[in-house]
């Protein structure tokens, strides 16, 4: 035992050390087991030393010393079994059992051969004989296991450390085999050159610890991470081939045992060819496996892309594109889920139809008219509340669904709102909007429990809202309005296809001065004669025809009429009667109006102050500052402007002071009850002479009685017209009646 003490403490404090510091896992375990192999030598060794130099007994006897020699054996041999333990599973175990079968043959023929047959060793029963060969098959078998590692090694993979380690493993066991060799043939000498060469493997371990540093593996390749470590390894055992003939050239070797030892190493091929087709085949099963995986991996994410894309298309698809609000196709469809999911719900649907949109699209341009929505809209989104949706379902119509708190009270809170947000002004430079807005609401399950029939009701109220509700805007279904509806579209219908010359024809009604009883004028009344349904009275197609925006066109066919007939009558007669025309607000607000009628006039050779155009009190109060402007125009031209059936609306004197305007037509609900109720008389009164201080002119309509005629002229009201002095006429019936007779005299 010729290995310094000082030297072993510096061996077993590196692998100690380096042991230590390792983090619990496999390899601070494989660690530790050197350590132990290289402590348990050294106390071998140490125990040698105290009995050879100091008790100066032979410790070659000592059963107990030859024990704690074997330990480094044991620890080496653990440690090959938990490395194949722990590697069980990388290997291919059908290749690992075949590899380790033929190392071992060859193993044992290769020291049987050298190290006994040759010899004729005979075998002895003494314990030390028995230990001898207890450590000579732990060093078979941890031979084996390091062949058999080296062979199923990656050793691209194998960090260098390994080598030296296995290096020092190999020479240990290689020196136990001689140190057997020796001790077996009665020729072990203690303290000689072998004792030296025994410590070298432990040399080699605390080398190995000093370069085994924490390397990561190296990222390996798909193919490598997925074979089995020893896959295709095993033709370094055909070397082995070479290394018998060697011994056979050299006669070590017996011709049967290069037979035997040749056919375990084809027999060894064979199989091996079998294992490894069954590996590959293995392998490209789960290649496949794996691909699959990444391609349903794949597949799932395009899967999850195509939810997302289609989820941002089904919003697109059910928003229109220029409010941002849900659009009808959402709208049928949440209807559909409401109606069918929870059949016991019930919930408001309010059709909204903004008032003359129509003709602020036409007139003032598309991109106004959308701004125009999308002012609203905002507005709407602005203030919905969250049992509410709103919806955008065509050019200007819109609908809210009221949802969960479904009682009157709530309803006509929202619908004020909505009518308070719709009525307040549009600014779009440079102009100022008013609109309005009616709604139709029908109720489920009350009026409807059908989609289709529900929206229908809906729209019927909004509707009869429009034409017939001119002051509260709104309309709740009920089924007595439907007829009405259905009648309105009919008109509608009727309307779209009118032939004007044959079907349209004015009457006029003849207006007479208070004082003298003199004709002064006429208004023209649209007459519709159509040929199957008969008169049809303005009151029921003038709303319609505004609303489906055919009323301009109607009215230029009425100036047009009115025009040449008045020229008719003061030529024909050298007279200077007025006429007065009916002038629809949509009309007015079309801008390209002002200009037609100017050259109209000038084409027709008209005196302008032979025209009288009569607009309706709404018309000035919705007035935007291009409404007064253009009432100044009007006023330039020499025509005068009336305001039609004053007294009914809102609006004030002092309002109407803002506008240029000529006569006041007091309305005839006024004039009905003159005579018998005092306080309508005060107010009419108050009407003329307030009037007369601004100097504009008074006319009554609708005067039926004499008794009513009789207070007008003594309250100072300019003009009379009504029944009393003549129903509207056709032209040739007015003349007859009124303007010959007055020329002659003949009225009352
Ligand atoms: P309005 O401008 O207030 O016309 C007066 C209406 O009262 C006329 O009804 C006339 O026939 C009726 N009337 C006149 N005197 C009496 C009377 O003593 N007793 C009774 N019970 N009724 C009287 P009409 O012709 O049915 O016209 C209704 C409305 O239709 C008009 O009301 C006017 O707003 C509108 N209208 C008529 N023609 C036109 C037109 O050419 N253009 C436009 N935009 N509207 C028109
Ligand atoms: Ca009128």
């Amino acid at each position: 035992m010729t290995l310094p003490l000082s030297n072993y403490s510096h061996i077993l404090y590196q692998i100690f050390e380096f042991t230590q510091n390792l983090k619990l896992s496999q390899k601070k375990l494989y660690w530790s087991l050197v350590f132990l192999f290289t402590f348990s030598w050294f106390i071998a060794d140490f125990s040698w030393l105290i009995y050879d130099e100091i008790l100066s007994i032979n410790p070659i006897n000592i059963a107990g010393i030859n024990i704690i020699y074997t330990l480094p054996n044991v620890f080496l041999a653990i440690l090959i079994t938990v490395y194949y333990i722990n590697n069980f599973k990388k290997w291919n175990k059908y290749q690992l059992i075949l590899d380790n079968i033929v190392i071992d043959s060859i193993l044992l023929i290769l020291i049987w051969t050298f190290m006994f047959s040759q010899n004729g060793i005979t075998f002895h029963t003494n314990f030390d004989y028995l230990n001898t060969l207890i450590y000579l098959f732990i060093d078979f078998y941890i031979l084996s296991g390091i062949a058999t590692m080296i062979m199923s090694f990656n050793l691209k993979r194998l960090e260098k450390y390994i080598f030296v380690v296995l290096f020092g493993a190999l020479i240990f066991v290689f020196t136990d085999f001689h140190y057997a060799y020796l001790y077996f043939n009665d020729l072990y000498v203690a303290n000689t050159m072998i004792d030296g060469v025994y410590s070298i493997p432990n040399v080699l371990f605390a080398i190995g610890a000093i370069l085994a540093q924490p390397v990561r593996m190296p990222k390996d390749e798909f193919e490598e991470e997925m074979l089995p470590e020893n896959y295709r390894k095993t033709r370094y055992l055909n070397v082995l081939l070479l290394v018998f003939l060697v011994l056979y050239i050299i006669k070590s070797y017996s011709l049967e045992i290069l037979f035997a030892s040749t056919c375990i190493i084809l027999i060894h091929q064979f199989f091996t060819a079998i294992i490894q087709d069954a590996i590959r085949r293995e392998f490209l099963l789960k290649k496949e496996v794996q691909m699959n995986e990444q391609l349903e991996n794949e597949i799932k994410e395009r899967t999850e892309e195509l939810i997302c894309a289609n989820k941002a298309l089904v919003e697109i698809s059910n928003k229109d594109a220029l409010t941002g609000l849900y659009n009808r196709r959402y709208l049928i469809d949440y209807l559909d889920s409401l109606i069918l999911n929870k059949p016991n719900n019930s919930f408001a649907l309010l059709y909204m139809d903004l008032d003359r949109f129509k003709s602020i699209n036409d007139t003032y341009g598309h991109p106004i008219g959308d701004k125009m929505l999308n002012i609203l809209s905002k507005r709407f989104i602005d203030n919905c509340q969250p049992n509410c949706t709103i919806f955008r379902v065509g050019g200007d119509e819109f609908v809210l669904l009221i949802e969960k708190q479904v009682n009157q009270s709530y309803i006509y809170k929202i619908v004020h709102k909505i009518l308070d947000l719709m009525q307040q002004p549009i600014f779009i430079e440079p102009y100022v909007f008013r609109t309005g807005v009616s709604i139709g609401i029908a109720l489920f399950p009350q009026d409807a429990e059908d989609r289709d029939l529900l929206m229908k009701y809906a729209d019927i109220a909004m509707y009869e809202a429009k034409v017939n509700c001119r002051d509260s805007h709104y309309m709740f279904f009920h089924s007595s309005i439907s007829q009405k509806i259905q009648r309105q579209h009919e008109i509608e219908l009727l309307l779209k296809n009118v032939d004007y010359t044959n079907e349209f024809l004015l009457y006029y009604q003849p207006q007479y001065r208070s004082s003298d009883h003199s004709l002064v004028g006429v208004e023209a009344l649209l007459r519709w004669k159509h040929p199957e349904q008969g008169m049809i009275p303005p009151l029921e197609f003038i709303p319609i025809a505004e609303e489906i925006g055919v009323i301009q066109q109607i009215g230029k066919w009425v100036i047009g009429e009115a025009f040449s007939q008045i020229k008719k009558w003061n030529e024909a007669y050298h007279l200077n009667l007025k006429i007065g025309i009916n002038v629809s607000p949509i009309q007015m607000e079309d801008i390209h109006f002002l200009t037609w009628f100017q050259e109209k006039l000038a084409n027709d050779q008209i005196n302008p102050n032979w025209i009288d155009l009569e607009i309706t009190e709404g018309t000035t109060m919705n007035a935007t500052v291009s409404t007064e402007e253009l009432f100044d125009k009007f006023s330039n031209l020499g025509v005068t402007i009336s305001i039609d059936d004053f007294g009914t609306g809102y609006s004030s004197l002092s309002y109407i002071k803002k506008f240029h305007i000529n006569t006041l037509k007091i309305a005839k609900e006024l004039i009905d009850n003159i005579a018998e109720d005092h306080n309508t008389l005060l107010i009419v009164r108050a009407i003329v002479m307030m009037a007369k201080g601004m100097q504009l002119k008074t006319i009554a309509e609708g005067v039926e009685e004499i008794k009513q005629i009789e207070i007008l002229s003594k309250i100072g009201c300019d003009e009379i017209q009504g029944y009393y002095f003549g129903k509207p006429l056709p032209a040739e019936e007015l003349e007859k009646e009124h303007i010959i007779k007055n020329i002659n005299n003949e009225i009352l």
